[in-house]
């Protein structure tokens, strides 16, 4: 008689676990037009100017520098990599937005 066996998780491929190092820490601000982050705090309120599609981006970094309005990318693990190339789920940021646009 073939008894069920417990299923156990299969572990982490070498390489695939994040460690405390390549985790990055979340943007500090957002821009509230294109999306566009920042990790410097003196750009928040700034005009964004960012051009991706031609046209200069008429948005202001929002100030995004609260833990609790970041989640972890669950994809990646904050890491903002899967195996070699960027995590298309964060963009490569490793972090996404818990409330867009609530901050
Ligand atoms: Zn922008
Ligand atoms: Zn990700």
């Amino acid at each position: 008689m073939n008894k069920p066996q417990p299923r156990l998780c299969p572990p982490p491929a070498p390489g695939q676990q994040p460690t405390a190092d390549s985790v990055k820490r979340h943007p500090l601000g957002v821009c509230r037009v294109c999306g566009a982050i920042t990790y410097r705090k003196e750009a928040i309120n700034q005009r964004c100017g960012r051009s991706p599609r031609g046209h200069r981006c008429s948005g202001t970094y929002a100030t995004a520098v609260r833990d609790a309005i970041w989640k972890r990318c669950t994809r990646c693990g904050g890491t903002g990599k899967r195996a070699d190339s960027p995590c298309i789920y964060c963009r490569g940021i490793g972090w996404s937005l818990a409330k867009p646009w609530c901050f």
